[in-house]
């Protein structure tokens, strides 16, 4: 990938790098360059604002994703809240949004920032013409996405969304925690900010929570302000654990790709299986815009199907029977990984509403770890049996 092999070669560059910001104060990412403590020649001054082993992090993720900088937080909501923050949504300043998105997302916007004043909008993000005119009509400050959505896999065109947001002098803030940047850099499709749940692939291994958002230079003072202020700041040895999962990344996500293509494939001519959702199917509505945005590197490790005519029950009966892909309402970890929306992401929501996202009952989502495939594939089969 891209810029894999300079995050691979990160420890002496990195070093260097940071050496360099102690003595001169420039820390990316804002950390010491707004405010009070505004200090030319400060180093390390306190833990709540940031440190070498947190600045190397979001430094990585800053190439990784072609920013000028990033900031890193102690979790994916601290991040998507700084980003909001940093970009000043307020009364008057509001966010038009994806309403397919990861539901504490949601729930930030439409319950705490609604409730401070922000006018939040929700669309149907894949309908362009719907979304244009929702972005005029309300001039917000922001667009919201995530590139790829959560459970059903829409992709977002994150090319024709940068244009509409900034049209429109909106910033386009983009959730790219599905893909992460081995699949999709959002910058050079034009997106403004890039958010991560690192809890998820970058970190990798299932034992992180971290978030991280990366810009240009001009939002990364501001960043890196709400970071400090906020506090929301992500300790040393996360940022240490997170390192150690990026160095792997590529070749994880290599993996994680090819197996849950290996395993939709098999989902796909399965009997008890009604639909399958990966954005490498070509029945996938999304598939060619799949293809323009992901480069050709594949098409992620979240697999999503229906089980033909189950209700929650027999879906729990699947549920029960898997042995290697363990339940757990997280994803992006080494291990397969099955999650049941309808009694977890989603289950705040009445079935009408989850109907009116294309959530059925029968719906489950696995995310594809990095075993054998024929062992990932062989439980699969065994659950569904069960059924
Ligand atoms: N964004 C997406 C797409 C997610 O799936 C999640 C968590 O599942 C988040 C953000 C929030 O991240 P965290 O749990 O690290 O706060």
């Amino acid at each position: 990938m891209g810029h894999a092999g300079s995050v691979l070669a990160w420890p002496h560059g990195a070093r260097r790098t940071a050496r360099v910001r102690q003595r001169s104060g420039i820390a990316a990412a804002g950390r010491g360059r707004v405010g009070a403590f505004e200090d030319p020649n400060e180093g390390y001054v306190y833990a709540r604002h940031g440190g070498p082993t947190t600045d190397l992090f979001a430094q990585a993720v800053a190439q990784l994703e072609g920013a000028d900088g990033a900031v890193s937080f102690a979790s994916g909501m601290a991040a998507i809240h700084a980003a909001l923050l940093a970009a000043e949504v307020g009364p008057g300043k509001g966010v038009v949004a994806a309403r397919d998105l990861y539901g504490a997302t949601q729930t930030l916007l439409t319950s705490v920032l609604g409730a401070q004043g922000v006018d939040v909008r929700l669309v149907d993000a894949t309908d362009l013409g719907a979304t244009r005119t929702a972005v005029q009509e309300q001039r917000p400050r922001v667009v919201y996405v995530e590139t790829i959505s959560n459970p059903l896999l829409r992709v977002a065109d994150v090319p024709a969304l940068a244009e509409i947001a900034h049209e429109a002098g909106a910033l386009l803030v983009v959730d790219n925690t599905f893909p992460s940047p081995y699949l999709c850099q959002p910058r050079a499709h034009g997106a403004d900010l890039v958010v991560h749940s690192v809890t998820k692939y970058l970190s990798g291994h299932g034992d992180v929570t971290a978030g991280v958002c990366a810009g240009p230079e001009g939002l990364l003072p501001p960043l890196g302000l709400v970071g400090r202020l906020v506090g929301g700041t992500l300790g040393p040895f996360e940022a240490w654990l997170a390192l150690r999962g990026l160095r792997t990344l590529a070749l994880r996500m290599e993996r994680h790709c090819g197996n849950a293509a290996r395993l939709a494939a098999f989902l796909a001519e399965h009997p008890r299986v009604e639909r399958v959702y990966y954005p490498g199917l070509e029945s996938h509505p999304h598939h060619e815009l799949a293809k323009r945005l992901f480069a050709g590197r594949g098409f992620g490790g979240v697999v999503s199907f229906e089980i033909r005519g189950a209700g929650m029950e027999a879906v729990g009966r699947f549920m029960d029977a898997l042995r290697l892909v363990l339940p757990a309402p997280t994803m992006g970890d080494v291990y397969s990984l099955a999650l049941y929306p309808a009694q977890a992401s989603h289950r705040g929501l009445t079935p009408e509403q989850r109907a009116t996202l294309g959530i059925r009952d029968n719906l489950v989502r696995l995310s594809i770890g990095i075993e054998a495939v024929e062992d990932i594939i062989e439980d699969v089969e065994r659950a569904l049996a069960a059924v």
